[in-house]
């Protein structure tokens, strides 16, 4: 290709250049096009298959009457509600436009060129993409070893206590780790905190918090911001409540570090109905039970399944299952995608040959078990 490259190419930013973009779960109505089937199963981005509270839904709509009103650019009643939850002041609280709005502006608030963020491998895409958007330095630390007993290719705490020295600013834990699924208790997550120095941020994400209720260790982070100031947690309502395509989430953290990354904060990024759907889904309890006892009990059978298969899925606190494929991985997703079944290549997490699952509807783990059984024993697609 001959075309010269457009002179402006080099003003984007170093760490923007360098940037490969996040690549999201094949959307349906992308897998209609491409492949002309018309059934589609998407299993690719943990999403809720129930679907959003009907609460929430109501919200939302009633929300869109207003639609030529900017939202409350303060998120008041979201924000309200959210510390209510977690018994803590508002003052703490940091809405985005999803979680991973959150996670930017705490690379855009404490990183920068010259600056360090340290995160474990296989951990979630957007701390890279954050932390080299801005033009810091990214400090990835080995995950623990495929064959661990406990959490294979989870994070390694240890290590990432010590490579947290205080030249990093930003320190990114997972809990549970998408794609790994895997999970660290509350005792190592709190010698962990008491480890990091008191200079630099502590983020953990727990964007699949509530579907945690099998550990009996799992910690909430969030009951622990007065004994570190230095804590920021972030919660999502993409996953169990089924927001995703609304877009909310939100930090908790020291009122000062809320207060600062509220400058950056575009101050309406979390629109009237996300907000409105928010907070109506916070308050149906039952919805979120009932989506968590579906997950426990089809991640159990969908786990089984592909043992049956002869493959050993990752532990997973959190509503999707990662594989190992092996050598045929490519050829399976693509018989998947024939057969209409969306699911997810995970090699760009330094996970060559994994595919990552999404717990769904019965019918839906049903349908994938066979499709990819199909694949693995021959017979039509
Ligand atoms: C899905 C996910 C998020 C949240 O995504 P948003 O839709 O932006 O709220 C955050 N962290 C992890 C680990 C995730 O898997």
């Amino acid at each position: 290709m001959a075309v010269p490259e457009p002179p402006f190419l080099e003003q984007a930013n170093p760490g923007v250049r360098g940037l490969a973009p996040y690549e999201p779960g094949k959307p349906i109505e992308a897998l209609r096009r491409e492949y002309g089937v018309e059934e589609v199963i998407k299993l690719a981005s943990n999403e809720n298959p129930l679907g959003p509270s009907p609460r929430a839904s109501e919200a939302a709509a009633a929300a869109v009457q207003e639609g030529h009103r900017y939202p409350d650019g303060n998120g008041f009643e979201l924000r309200h509600a959210i510390a209510e939850r977690h018994g803590i002041d508002p003052q703490r609280v940091t809405l985005g436009n999803g979680s991973n709005d959150v996670l930017a502006l705490v690379a855009q608030t404490f990183l920068g060129p010259g600056r360090c963020a340290v995160f474990s491998a296989h951990a979630f895409a957007v701390y890279p993409i954050v932390t080299q958007a801005v033009g810091a330095e990214a400090r990835v630390v080995p995950a623990l070893a495929a064959d661990h007993p406990a959490q294979p290719r989870g994070h390694d705490l240890e290590a990432m206590a010590a490579a947290t020295d205080d030249t990093v600013q930003v320190v990114f834990v997972a809990n549970p780790n998408n794609p790994t699924g895997t999970w660290v208790g509350a005792e190592a997550l709190r010698r962990f905190l008491d480890a990091v120095p008191a200079r630099t941020l502590a983020v953990v994400d727990e964007a699949y918090f509530e579907y945690a209720v099998e550990e009996a260790d799992y910690p909430d982070a969030s009951r622990w911001l007065d004994d570190y100031p230095n804590l920021i947690v972030t919660r999502s309502f993409s996953k169990v409540h089924g927001l995703g395509g609304l877009r909310a989430g939100y930090a908790l953290s020291h009122p000062a570090v809320a207060e600062l990354m509220n400058r950056v904060r575009q101050p309406f990024n979390c629109s009237g109905p996300a907000q409105a759907a928010a907070a109506a889904s916070l308050a149906d309890a039952e919805h979120l039970e009932r989506s968590v006892a579906l997950n426990t009990e089809q991640r159990a059978l969908l786990r089984r399944g592909l043992e049956e298969l002869g493959f050993v899925p990752l532990p997973s606190a959190g509503n999707f299952l990662t594989f190992d494929a092996g050598a045929r991985a490519a050829e399976l997703n693509e018989g998947l995608l024939r057969s209409g079944v969306i699911v997810r290549p995970v090699d760009a997490y330094d996970l060559p040959g994994h595919l990552r699952v999404s717990v769904g509807t019965p019918t839906e783990n049903r349908t994938f078990l066979a499709a990819l059984s199909r694949q693995l024993h021959g017979g039509a697609a």
